[in-house]
């Protein structure tokens, strides 16, 4: 089983879904767990309790991914919490879908925010951690839509493509300190942001999925628990496509 006994792990966007899911198995795992949140107190908080009834160790903290100074704050409390920052689950992330031509200027600026500034900012806020450490394990969750384009997704292709992109920089500037960057892109997995798409929509891209069903947030869980452990120790600046078998 894999093995994060004394490591902290900083997932952001953890409340609920994807993020909510690494938290538990990265918990499971033994690793202490940062539940990064934006939104709802009462989800991050109820994660946490999770964690903590199944014998873990974790803490809620707010900041938004966006936003340098409250980033920069959280990772002080994880160290001041649990001594050490050794994993970075760049999870967080929102949609504003709309077909270019009638994309507003806020839409785009919100999800390149969130998705792909909001990725540079929590990797810059614990490199330097990470660097004296001479050891860390980012993760990025990005989407195969930035690998494969999405009509009436231009914001959050470009950002997602963007994260694929970082993912390899931070690879190859990091990788002399032992530290490695991977992303996982997630075909179809059935969370909330899922859920608020048409059934149409829904009907079209299952179409699509050689697998024939939408995966679930345990299964991105499990890829990104592989990606911050020992097992994937020679690996760095990949990303992984989980999206039953939609790229190929
Ligand atoms: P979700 O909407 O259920 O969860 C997203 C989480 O990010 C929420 O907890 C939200 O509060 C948080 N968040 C949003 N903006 C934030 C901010 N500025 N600061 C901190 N937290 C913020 O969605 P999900 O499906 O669990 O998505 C998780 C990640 O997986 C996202 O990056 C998403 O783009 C990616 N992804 C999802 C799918 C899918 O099919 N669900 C596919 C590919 C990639």
């Amino acid at each position: 089983m894999t093995n994060l006994t004394g490591k902290t792990a900083i997932i952001t966007g953890a409340s609920r879904g994807i993020g909510a899911e690494i938290a538990r198995k990265m918990a499971e795992a033994g690793a202490k767990i940062v539940v990064n949140y934006s939104g709802s107190q009462a989800k991050a908080e109820a994660v946490v309790e999770e964690i903590k009834n199944n014998g873990g160790e974790a803490i809620a903290v707010k900041a938004d991914v966006a936003d340098a100074d409250a980033v920069k704050a959280m990772v002080d409390q994880a160290m001041q919490a649990f001594g050490s920052v050794d994993i970075l689950v760049n999870n967080a992330g929102i949609t504003r879908d709309n077909l270019m031509m009638r994309m507003k200027d806020d839409e785009w600026d919100d999800v390149i925010n969130t998705n792909l500034k909001g990725v540079f900012i929590c990797t810059k806020a614990v490199t330097r951690q990470m660097m004296k450490q001479r050891s860390g394990r980012i993760v990025n969750i990005a989407s195969i839509v930035g690998v494969m384009g999405n009509a009436g997704q231009a914001n959050y292709v470009a950002a997602k493509a963007g994260v694929i992109g970082l993912t390899k920089t931070t690879a190859r500037e990091l990788a002399s300190r032992n530290i490695t960057a991977n992303a996982v892109a997630p075909g179809f997995i059935t969370t909330d942001m899922t859920d608020k798409l048409g059934e149409d929509i829904q009907k079209t891209m299952l179409a699509q999925i050689p697998l024939g069903r939408f995966g679930k947030p345990e299964e991105v869980a499990k890829a990104a628990l592989f990606l911050a452990s020992d097992d994937a120790s020679y690996m760095t600046g990949q990303t992984l496509h989980l999206d039953g078998g939609m790229v190929m």
